[in-house]
């Protein structure tokens, strides 16, 4: 393995009371700096700039409103940045910020100018942190509409970058027979090689308090990247540390291979 994307939803970087979660979001800098300095190549794609911005303009609820949503993500997309730049910087790791929508897929011109850059970011020894547009992308943040949150521009990243696995780390330990915050009978899949109808309707749509993606939008993700033949991996983001685990092999999260 050598190219590998992180996604890491907002349930992993902020607290269920709202608060930035410093210590997880120092771990994963140091993980992901590890990791490069063994010689791999590492994307992020990091959520979390609704809730930053929550938390610095000292909002209780996140807002109804798509332009409210916006303008608060574009207040802490600045944030998240800076105190990504400052742990990662603590690592003396370089980062750069990269703001996609899911559509570049489609346009051939914008499609190569992204694989460009972000080739060109990776031989620089550079890791990029890519976000969703927030400002020109509307649906990812429509909380009742629920497929975005990052998960599927995860996914088409991988895809873009020919990445040999996407480690998609949430607050939950894999994937479930049925949401096991609501049904303690739910079982963990280790293994999964095709999304079929089941598995859709046992995603349910219920997301999390602060994430907005669900486990829909990550099972979208993963058919995405089966289609790619290639590898992703859910698992729990706490600890991010979890990631040097998964990537020794240990049977961790959800494989879908
Ligand atoms: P993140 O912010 O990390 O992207 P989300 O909140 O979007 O996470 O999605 C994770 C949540 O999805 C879990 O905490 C759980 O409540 C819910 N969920 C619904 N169905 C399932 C399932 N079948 N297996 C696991 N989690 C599920």
């Amino acid at each position: 393995v050598n190219r590998i994307v992180v996604k890491i939803g907002t349930s992993s970087l902020i607290h269920p009371n709202g608060k930035i979660n410093f210590s997880g979001i120092d771990q994963l800098a140091f993980v992901l700096t590890d990791l490069r300095n063994q010689g791999k190549e590492l994307l992020l794609v990091s959520s979390g700039a609704i809730g930053v911005g929550m938390d610095k303009l000292n909002l209780r609820e996140r807002p109804q409103e798509i332009p409210i949503q916006q303008a608060v993500a574009a207040v802490g997309q600045s944030e998240l940045m800076h105190i990504y730049n400052q742990r990662f910087l603590g690592y003396s790791q370089q980062t750069a910020q990269v703001l996609l929508t899911r559509d570049v897929v489609d346009f051939p011109e914008s499609r190569s100018n992204v694989i460009n850059t972000l080739e060109q970011l990776l031989s620089m020894g550079i890791i990029p942190i890519i976000n969703e547009n927030d400002t020109v992308a509307v649906d990812e943040m429509d909380h009742t509409r629920k497929f975005g949150d990052n998960d599927e521009l995860s996914a088409v990243v991988s895809q873009l970058m020919a990445a040999d696995v996407l480690i998609m780390l949430s607050d939950i330990d894999g994937f479930y027979s049925d949401n096991p915050t609501k049904n303690q009978q739910a079982t963990l899949y280790s293994a999964i090689s095709m999304i079929d109808q089941t598995l859709l309707e046992q995603a349910g749509s219920e997301g999390s308090r602060f994430g907005t993606g669900g486990m829909l939008s990550k099972l979208k993700a993963a058919q995405r990247v089966l289609a790619a033949n290639s590898t992703m991996v859910l698992a729990n983001g706490k600890p991010p540390r979890i990631i040097f685990d998964i990537l020794a092999g240990d049977e961790i999260g959800t494989l879908f291979k």
